[in-house]
């Protein structure tokens, strides 16, 4: 499914009407109000909009202003994302990615639907299954790589991550690769931590490719409620990630939570997953995805 008319709600109609009514201007902001927050859109991120909204009005209620205002603020939104740790540049003749996220954020079907994305664009990918935690990791990647002709290389449940991603390196760097995409763990089996796992793979990639992983995305289930974003969080702690893969697009009705997401995670969102199959990944654009909230099928 393509993220374009994934949310093609009628919120632009709704606010429209809302914003042409005969009412005071109190009504009409509660009514605004109202229908941001039913389109999952969170009551601390719609009050941030809304005041936002009232200092920039002198706002006549017109349809556009109201409209080009929140087109603003998720722009807003949306630029506050921390871009220090953004890909190494371009140009690298290869590409090293490494997906982390906590378990069930869709991690391995991500790696799957990856690799295949650079398939399709021409590239020699490689991937390795180095979540050997989960009993069903390692074979599920291969399951995937089978599916799509793409070579995996992994191992039994229980072996050392470490491992499993130094072979990979090792094949990747001494054959003619361009991608590979690096599924990991979202938990451990040992006490150390979880991040300090990620660490340690970090450096064996480093050992190859000096300046490490190109990217390190953290795969985020869009229709994730509270808690698990909290989960998702802790991996703000390690340093090394530069965006975000927005898992299970397709399971929000409305785009209301991408912006919740993107608003507490405070993360570049780099790719977004549109369903279960391996082409359902696309490569994230703003532009798009405001159209897609915001436009009436009359406009677009
Ligand atoms: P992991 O534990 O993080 O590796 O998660 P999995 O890759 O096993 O995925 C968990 C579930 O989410 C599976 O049933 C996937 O098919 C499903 N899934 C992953 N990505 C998407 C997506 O973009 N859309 C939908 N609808 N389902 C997805």
């Amino acid at each position: 499914m393509k993220l374009s008319n994934l949310f093609k709600s009628s919120l632009t109609k709704k606010l429209s009407l809302i914003l042409t009514s005969k009412r005071s201007k109190e009504e009409i902001f509660e009514e605004l109000e109202e229908t941001l927050v039913l389109s999952d859109i969170s009551i601390e991120l719609v009050g941030k909009i809304l005041k936002n909204a009232r200092e920039s009005s002198k706002l006549s209620f017109e349809k556009v202003d109201f409209i080009r205002v929140l087109r603003d603020e998720i722009k807003r939104i949306f630029s506050l994302a921390d871009t220090s740790t953004a890909s190494k540049p371009a140009g690298l003749e290869k590409e090293i990615v490494m997906l982390v996220g906590i378990n069930g954020s869709g991690k391995t079907t991500t790696a799957a639907k990856l690799a295949y994305y650079h398939k399709a664009k021409g590239k020699k990918v490689l991937m390795s299954a180095a979540d050997t935690f989960r009993a069903a990791g390692s074979s599920q990647l291969s399951l995937w790589g089978e599916r799509l002709d793409i070579p995996v290389i992994g191992a039994e449940r229980g072996a050392d991550p470490g491992s499993v991603v130094f072979n990979s390196l090792n094949s990747f760097m001494n054959k003619d690769y361009d991608v590979l995409v690096i599924d990991t763990a979202g938990r451990v089996q040992t006490r150390d931590n979880l991040m300090k796992e990620l660490e340690k793979l970090t450096k064996i990639i480093a050992k190859f490719s000096p300046s490490g992983p190109s990217d390190t995305l953290l795969v985020v289930d869009a229709t994730m409620g509270q808690n698990t974003l909290d989960q998702a969080k802790r991996f703000k702690t390690f340093s090394g990630i530069t965006g975000m893969i927005l898992s299970k697009i397709d399971g929000t009705a409305k785009g209301g939570t991408v912006l919740n997401i993107v608003h507490e995670m405070r993360i570049p969102v780099k790719f977004v997953g549109t369903g279960e199959t391996a082409g359902d990944l696309e490569l994230f654009s703003l532009d798009e995805f405001i159209d897609s909230i915001l436009c009436d099928e009359s406009e677009s």
